[in-house]
């Protein structure tokens, strides 16, 4: 690889690190470490609304007890630091005005109600309700504002957000490391709010934003963020940037049935989901963690490492070096991965 490789971590502190995004970091740190690149930590608390207190230290110490430490984020020094988005918002403004001079984004002054009104109007017609600037025009014509319109209304305190202009007609050819060539028709696609009227951009234009000033060269995640993937390649386009290379890890799937796995999975079959104890603020509720039920950092990360990856060899045990060393994008499946309780005691006891 010609570029130096750096790649981050980006939790929302929205709650405990689910095993699931211990494995995104791990996979990340193993990547960053197999071509002497860089591992950032980023934390995402652009929503304030879902902002749990503690959820920040909580990753840190999860992170820090399986023995995966970041080179920049919180608490390290760095050009971009402090790496929490809140603490950056200011900078973000200017990037949604840049969009919007260039015609790549537009204010909408739409209410909850009217948005709703749509949403079920389309759904009683077997319909689903696509908002974006060429639909929105077929409703009504309250998009079309002059400059002095949208200026009039946001003096007048009017709600706002800005949302970005999604071409039209156009199939995009996206490229993802572990699934190849994705085809992405536009038309299908919600034209995405990017900055609300609080003065706050949404997770998808502060992480596109971040992720460039950061010299972010992979983007590795799990694949619940596939969706967004068209979004932000479009993107990066308008902004007139190269974009990153990207990666999206397969789900962590339940032992029994079908789905992701939860936290609920653990608690209904006994077994930890989080790395360590969490003892959620809002609901007086103790989870169990895997430090406090006597696991072996060592045991839990080569149990996450064989979750969608698999070295090609005969090899089970392998030491985070030896993990570095094995680590190739191109060995992590695009099926989902099943998560099995026993993998771990079974990993505690050969280690
Ligand atoms: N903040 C997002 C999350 O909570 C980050 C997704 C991404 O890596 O782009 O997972």
């Amino acid at each position: 690889m010609s570029q130096q490789v750096r790649v981050r971590f980006a939790p929302s502190p929205t709650g405990p690190l689910h095993i699931g995004g211990v494995r995104t970091a791990l996979f990340n740190y193993l990547f960053a470490k197999k071509h002497k690149g860089t591992f950032v930590l980023r934390i995402e608390d652009t929503d304030q609304n879902r902002y749990v207190p503690g959820a920040e230290d909580y990753i840190k110490e999860s992170l820090d007890w399986c023995g995966i430490p970041y080179d920049e984020g919180p608490g390290r020094e760095g050009d971009f630091g402090p790496y929490r988005q809140s603490e950056r918002k200011e900078m973000y403004s200017a990037f949604a005005k840049a969009l919007l001079d260039s015609g790549n984004a537009y204010y909408a002054f739409d209410t909850a109600e009217a948005l709703d009104a749509h949403r079920k109007d389309h759904e009683a017609k077997g319909k689903t309700f696509i908002y974006n600037w060429h639909n929105r025009l077929k409703l009504d014509n309250s998009l079309v504002h002059s400059e002095e319109e949208v200026q009039q209304r946001i003096d007048a305190g009017d709600a706002y957000v800005i949302r970005f202009k999604a071409p039209q007609d156009e199939i995009l050819h996206l490229q993802d490391e572990i699934r190849g060539d994705i085809q992405i028709d536009t038309n299908i696609l919600d034209d995405k709010v990017l900055y609300k009227s609080d003065g706050m951009p949404t997770y998808h234009l502060a992480n596109i934003v971040d992720d460039h000033l950061m010299e972010i060269t992979h983007v590795i995640r799990g694949e619940e963020w596939l969706p967004s993937l068209a979004l932000h390649v479009l993107l990066y386009r308008a902004f007139g940037w190269d974009a990153p290379k990207f990666a999206h890890l397969p789900l962590i799937l339940k032992p029994v049935g079908k789905g992701k796995l939860s936290k609920r999975d653990g608690d209904k079959l006994g077994f930890p989901v989080f790395p360590l104890q969490w003892e959620d603020p809002k609901k007086n509720e103790v989870s169990s963690g895997y430090r406090e039920d006597g696991y072996f950092p060592e045991a839990v990360v080569n149990m996450l490492a064989f979750l969608g990856w698999n070295p090609g060899t005969e090899q089970e045990i392998f030491s985070l070096e030896e993990l570095v060393a094995a680590f190739d994008l191109t060995r992590v499946n695009k099926a989902g991965a099943k998560f099995d309780p026993e993998k771990t005691k079974w990993f505690q006891q050969h280690y």
